[in-house]
This record gives C-alpha cells, sequence and structure tokens, in this order.
C-alpha cells in the first residue's frame, strides 16, 4: 500500500469547479495585483481568525519580516524565539540586521517554553535586556504556544510578541478569562503562510499578517508596497510583499472547507491514537495535546530509539514521512557566528533526533492508517526478536 505523506490532488478533485469559476472570474477582469479578491479574503482571515485587520502578503516567511519591519526591529536588535522551528522564523530576524536570542522549547509540545523564557530575560544584563525588541512564539505542527505567560511577560518587559501561526490557522489557545482565542490573535502581529502543505494552501506562495491595532495595520498596508503613501510618495522603506488576486480568489474558495479538512485531520489524529494505543507500542511517543484546538498541520511522534532506522523502513514500505527538523537551528552552519553550541538547547537537539512526522492529510483512509501503525509495529516487533 501507498501512503503518502501528503496528497493534495484528492482534495483539489473536490473543488475543482468552483477553483475554475473563481480563477476564471480574474483571467477576465486581468486584474492580477491586489484588488477586490484581496481585500475579500483579508476580511474573511481576519474574521475567522477572531481579529480586526488582515494583510495579504506573498508568503509566510514575508508575513514574518514585514511584522518585524513594522515593528521596527533593526539592526543591533535582539529578537527571542526558540530554534526548533523552520529556518524563516529566526531567517528573518537575521535579514533585519538583529540577532536572535534562543529558548529552548517544551519537552511536551515543542514550543517555547515561558519558564524558560522568563529566566533568559532575567538573566540579561540590564543593556543587552533593552536591545530586546521582540519574541516570535511558534505555534509548531498546529498547536499554540502557551501564550498567557508569554504575552505576560512581553507586557512586563515591553516586547512587541509576533506570532508566527503559520502551521496554525484556526488553532486556539484558552487565554485566562478572556477565553478561547485563536492563533495570530493574541500578540501584535500574527503571521500565517499559504505555502501548499499547510492546512490553508494557496497554489504557489502567500501569506497574511493579521493585527488589531489600526496604526499597524495602516502602516502594514504602505510597508508590503514599497512604504508608498501616496503612490510614488515613499516616507517609509518597505518591499514587495503583496499578495496576487489569483492566490487570493483560490484561498477564498478553500477556506470554505478549511474546518471540514482540519475535523478529518483531528479525527485521523484520533484514530493514530487509538490503533497505537491498542498496539501497546511503548517504543514511541504519540503527540501531547495540551491546547484545544490543535489544528494537527503536522502529527509527530517520538521515537527515541532508531528513528533513522524506522523512517527508512517506512519509506520502503511505501510509507512518506518526515524530520521536521533534522538540525536545530542553533546548529545550522550560517548562525555558526552565534557561537551557540549543540548543549545549549538540549530539548531542541533531542526533539531533532527523535521527531517523525506521520501522514495526517484530512483525505487518508482508515485502512492507510490502520497500514502505518501496522507497519510501525513491524519494525518493534522485529527489533525485539
Ligand atoms: C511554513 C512556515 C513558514 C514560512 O512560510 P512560507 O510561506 O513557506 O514562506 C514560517 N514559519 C513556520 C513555522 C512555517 O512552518
Amino acid at each position: 500500500m501507498k501512503v503518502p505523506l501528503l496528497d493534495l490532488q484528492k482534495q483539489y478533485e473536490t473543488i475543482k469547479t468552483e477553483i475554475r469559476e473563481v480563477t476564471e472570474e480574474v483571467f477576465a477582469s486581468q486584474r492580477f495585483i491586489m484588488g477586490p479578491k484581496v481585500e475579500e479574503l483579508e476580511r474573511q482571515i481576519a474574521d475567522y481568525c477572531g481579529c480586526r485587520f488582515g494583510v495579504g502578503v506573498s508568503s509566510g516567511t514575508d508575513a514574518l519580516l514585514i511584522s518585524l519591519m513594522s515593528a521596527g526591529v533593526g539592526f543591533g536588535d535582539r529578537v527571542i524565539t526558540t530554534p526548533y522551528t523552520f529556518f524563516a522564523t529566526v531567517g528573518t530576524i537575521v535579514r533585519t540586521g538583529a540577532r536572535p536570542l534562543f529558548v529552548d522549547i517544551r519537552e511536551d509540545t515543542f514550543n517555547l517554553d515561558p519558564q524558560g523564557l522568563e529566566k533568559l530575560l532575567l538573566s540579561l544584563p540590564g543593556e543587552e535586556r533593552n536591545k530586546v525588541k521582540a519574541i516570535i512564539p511558534v505555534h509548531l505542527y498546529g498547536q499554540c504556544a502557551d501564550m498567557g505567560p508569554i504575552l505576560d511577560l512581553a507586557g512586563r518587559f515591553g516586547l512587541t510578541v509576533i506570532e508566527d501561526a503559520a502551521q496554525a490557522i484556526g488553532a486556539e489557545y484558552e487565554l485566562g478569562k478572556d477565553g478561547m482565542r485563536r492563533a495570530g490573535s493574541m500578540g501584535d502581529y500574527g503571521c500565517f503562510s499559504f505555502f501548499p502543505s499547510k492546512n490553508l494552501g494557496a497554489f504557489g506562495d502567500g501569506g497574511m499578517v493579521i493585527a488589531n491595532d489600526v496604526q499597524i495595520h495602516e502602516r502594514l498596508e504602505k510597508m508590503r508596497n514599497h512604504g508608498a503613501s501616496p503612490k510614488y510618495y515613499h516616507a517609509m522603506v518597505g518591499g514587495n510583499f503583496r499578495l496576487d488576486a489569483l492566490q487570493a480568489a483560490i484561498l477564498a474558495v478553500k477556506l470554505r472547507y478549511l474546518d471540514e479538512w482540519t475535523r478529518g485531520r483531528q479525527e485521523n489524529a484520533a484514530r493514530y491514537r487509538a490503533l497505537f494505543k491498542a498496539a501497546g507500542l511503548d517504543q514511541i511517543r504519540l503527540p501531547a495535546e495540551k491546547e484545544k484546538r490543535h489544528i494537527y498541520n503536522q502529527f509527530v511522534i517520538r521515537v527515541p530509539e532508531n528513528r533513522n532506522a524506522l523512517k527508512t523502513f517506512l519509506g520502503e514500505q511505501g510509507i512518506g514521512c518526515e524530520i521536521y527538523y533534522p538540525v536545530p537551528l542553533h546548529m545550522q552552519s550560517c548562525f555558526k557566528d552565534l557561537g551557540y553550541e549543540e548543549k545549549d538547547f538540549p530539548v531542541s537537539v533531542k526533539a531533532a533526533e527523535t521527531s517523525l512526522a506521520l501522514p495526517i492529510f484530512s483525505e487518508l483512509t482508515l485502512d492507510q492508517i490502520h497500514y502505518v501503525v501496522d507497519i510501525i509495529a513491524q519494525f518493534f516487533n522485529s527489533k525485539k526478536n
């Protein structure tokens, strides 16, 4: 049996007609840059996330970069995040001229550890602490970071909060008396990616920043278009961070199905849990579901022993799987100059050595899920003998 890590073709079959209609509309209008389709999507994504404003941008990476630029982060500043995330979270910090400061992740959720954050902030000498401008909590795999204490600390130390919600559209977190809040709506900026493998994927690159503050919204709108306002008059330097009308039109169609697709992922996660439990495999650890609602962009198990051999075996049996991520960012050769050592962030290092993402996309069949669990059981049973 073949079980790909992700199969977008099945999904496309179900929405083909609608996609063709809206793309035909854009073709007929010959209006490809910005315009009503982008504005409509911004409204819809902001509403979906429980936030006031949305600004469509060219990618999740650019969502992070424009947020940092808008927050005034620049040369010599410090920005805090974790070393266990997709490269863009840290790549964008460095591109502004700022220096990343890392806080290790929690053992259970792979997300930023608020206690580690407090420890770091309190341990920095005053001069260094004053350079810290922002923090980027990442909602890894589709589960929110522990935002309550993170927001408290950001408030206490006067830091801008930029949520990297690229993997977490629609994920929820219970924020004290504010009740359930969606990923991206809790900080000053919420960054999303519409890369095709995300829960809401475009037919190419795309992204969005959401915000509640009117001034931030206005600044983002200018910055995504070279800082121009009015046209050809520049009070600030921005970039070309625009979202295409075609992508916006496609995303608006797909947004109508997002909750259904997310439910499919959650059901698949529940099936894995039940089947792994029945198989009694104590050689793996299932993902912790700490914050509700987890949207399962990835279903990542931990395999403390023989992870690489298991990955190879799954591949041979036709099962797609992936390591997100094999090298923590403090160990990337391009960040050698930061002077970190491997042992500085042991939880991230361990995560890189033991994590394995299994297929979780909503169109997986029950047979396929059974097959994945059976093959993993087979692998470990053969090890015992
Ligand atoms: C995908 C992703 C990004 C970058 O998004 P792109 O649209 O690929 O630029 C940033 N951060 C995280 C955590 C991601 O998963």
